[in-house]
């Protein structure tokens, strides 16, 4: 008998079948539920027949699944009284509120969570989930939900763990899908390679690239100065860069979306001062 604590998991895709991998390899005892029967083959964990029977398994469920309709589905029938239910699922910080209710209504404890890994890295050094929800109900799970990687508690409001989640995709996607367009670019992707593995590290580092820090303090103090490198200089270099792409006969969604807001912060008055004054664009169009 294991002296871990019993967890389910509900969701069984790429990242929920791993998710029970690793909890199981770490001697926790594991039910598991996926909507699609099946999916347990190869687990060393214990396939309930339902949900809600996986559900009385553990006071612990972990959830892994498309969305949170798709716990609204699985669940609709489960008694939730006194389960602590982490959904690790991607949804809106809004529908993260609405679940947390839902789940409250039905007995039950929510804690959400946006999971900051792929699969391979799930319980491997560097992996961190940002958690939202009541202390107490982390608290009492931290050690087995370290299983899969750091515990980040963010706040109380559920919303804040998909907020968090999302701001960190927006920044990956964005990076990686801008190296796909300077790749297609060049179109020699290892030719670039070497060159932007220095600008990422340097864009994080203390030195005269290391403009993560520079602008940090900009935007927190709210100054934009743009004597070295001035708006307008920029939103003129941008739309070069956007005819570079137009001469290569590629697509310009990213780098047009990119000179628009330039062109707009400049109109907008902002040509003398620095980059950071985009930020004044992005909160005034909400
Ligand atoms: P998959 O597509 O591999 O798996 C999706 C899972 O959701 C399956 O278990 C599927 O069940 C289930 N599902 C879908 N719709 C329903 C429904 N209506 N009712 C019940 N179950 C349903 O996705 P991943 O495992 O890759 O991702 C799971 C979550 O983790 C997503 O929210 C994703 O955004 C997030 N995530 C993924 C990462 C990744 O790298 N893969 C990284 C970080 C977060 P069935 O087998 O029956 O179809």
């Amino acid at each position: 008998m294991s002296s871990r604590e019993a967890v389910t998991v509900i969701g069984l895709g790429a990242m929920g079948s791993t998710m029970a991998a690793t909890f199981a390899a770490a001697g926790h005892p594991t039910t598991v539920w996926n909507r699609t029967p099946g999916k347990a083959a190869g687990l060393d964990a214990r396939e309930a027949a339902t949900a809600a029977e996986a559900v009385a398994a553990s006071d612990l469920v972990v959830i892994s699944q498309v969305d949170y309709p798709a716990m609204f589905d699985s669940l609709a029938d489960a008694d939730l009284g006194g389960r602590v239910l982490v959904n690790l699922s991607s949804d809106s910080p809004e529908r993260l509120r609405e679940a947390s209710a839902w789940v409250a209504e039905r007995g039950g404890t929510l804690v959400t969570g946006g999971i900051m890994v792929p699969p391979p890295g799930i319980g491997k050094p560097g992996a961190y989930t940002f958690y939202a929800g009541p202390e107490e109900a982390v608290a009492a799970h931290r050690s087995t939900l370290e299983v899969l990687g750091r515990v980040d508690h963010v706040g109380t409001d559920p919303g804040l763990a998909m907020l968090y989640y999302q701001a960190m995709l927006n920044i990956f996607w964005t990076t990686l899908i801008s190296y796909f367009y300077s790749a297609s670019l060049i179109g020699n992707a290892e030719a670039l390679r070497p060159y932007v593995a220095t600008l990422l590290t340097d864009l994080a580092a203390d030195g005269p690239m290391g403009f993560l820090r520079i602008v940090t303090a900009e935007i927190d103090a709210g100054e934009y100065p743009g004597a070295q490198n001035n708006l307008h200089m920029q939103a003129v270099g941008a739309e070069h860069v956007v005819q570079a792409f137009s001469e290569a006969g590629l697509d310009v969604t990213v780098p047009g979306a990119m000179s628009e807001l330039f062109a707009r912060a400049d109109q907008a008055g902002y040509g003398a001062d620095g980059l950071t004054a985009l930020v004044e664009m992005i909160r005034k169009s909400s």
